[in-house]
């Protein structure tokens, strides 16, 4: 199982191969992942993948992964899985990362064969992670849309801060999150959607770390804020409910994999954050 811890030393080579053994990934058009008998990733694949290319992610651990589009039907052994359930039940380390590469990568693809700007047809462009306009008197070159969100774990005395959308499986309670805004710094947003969401202000955002999140295409950067006044008043559409719980009495907590969920263990770790 996949544990957040910052994926700095992860052997993680992006729009990179290095001539090792292939393995694919291959999505579905509702986001679903093709899991065989050994997993989500592909080492064994001979089949033609019908759509969305063979196109390459980059390296991790000892492979080089493509991913691809599969339309056709699911071969004896494997089976369509959600991809939230998969990287919260059986995807280790170096396979969420591909996870989360191999879908953002193959939604930028489909999202972009044609140029925004002037409709033409689009291609890989050489060198770097875009597709540029086949037609050279346009020339956009296209990239990945990264979205920086802030991600927030806010305290007060020997409690912390944790709110439910209704997006959530049932019983699960998260830290509070939001989209960065064109022109808004991360510490700005923090006070900005915590303000929104739950009606409190905050104070004193410290750095913990970040994580590429694939819901969809989200960069979450981690913060501890700490409670500087108002009551509880959750918004009734990001938010649902939202509490101050103590350390023994917590509610069922975000899968492993996220940022989130390190967030909180850290808390629960530093006994007085
Ligand atoms: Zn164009």
């Amino acid at each position: 199982m996949s544990t957040y811890r910052g994926d700095a030393d992860l052997n993680w080579h992006p729009q990179t191969a290095f001539g090792g053994a292939k393995a694919y990934l291959l999505f579905s058009s509702s986001r679903q992942v093709l899991v065989g008998p050994k997993g989500p990733v592909l080492t064994d694949w001979d089949c033609e993948i019908s759509q969305g290319a063979k196109t390459l992610v980059g390296h991790v651990g000892e492979r080089d992964i493509y991913v691809g589009q599969w339309v056709k039907d699911v071969p004896t052994g494997y089976a369509w899985c959600d991809l939230r359930a998969t990287i919260r039940s059986s995807a280790d380390d170096h396979e969420f990362i591909a996870l989360s590469a191999g879908i953002q990568r193959l939604e930028f693809l489909l999202d972009h064969r044609f140029c925004g700007r002037c409709g033409h047809a689009t291609e890989l462009n050489s060198g770097d992670s875009g597709i540029r306009c086949g037609d050279t008197a346009c020339g956009a070159i296209h990239y990945p849309r990264i979205a920086p969100s802030v991600i927030v774990l806010v305290t007060r005395d020997d409690q912390c801060l944790l709110a439910r959308s209704p997006r959530f499986e049932p019983g699960m309670y998260s830290t509070l999150a939001g989209f960065i805004e064109a022109g808004e710094s991360a510490e700005h947003a923090i006070r900005r959607e915590i303000r929104e969401e739950v009606g409190i202000e905050v104070k004193n955002p410290t750095y913990f770390g970040t994580q590429s999140w694939p819901f969809k295409h989200s960069l979450m950067m981690g913060y501890f804020a700490e409670y500087a006044g108002g009551n509880i008043e959750v918004d009734g559409i990001e938010i649902v409910d939202a509490n101050w719980y103590r350390r023994d009495a917590l509610p069922q907590l975000p899968l492993s994999a996220s940022i989130s969920r390190a967030l909180i263990e850290t808390w629960l770790a530093s006994g007085n954050h």
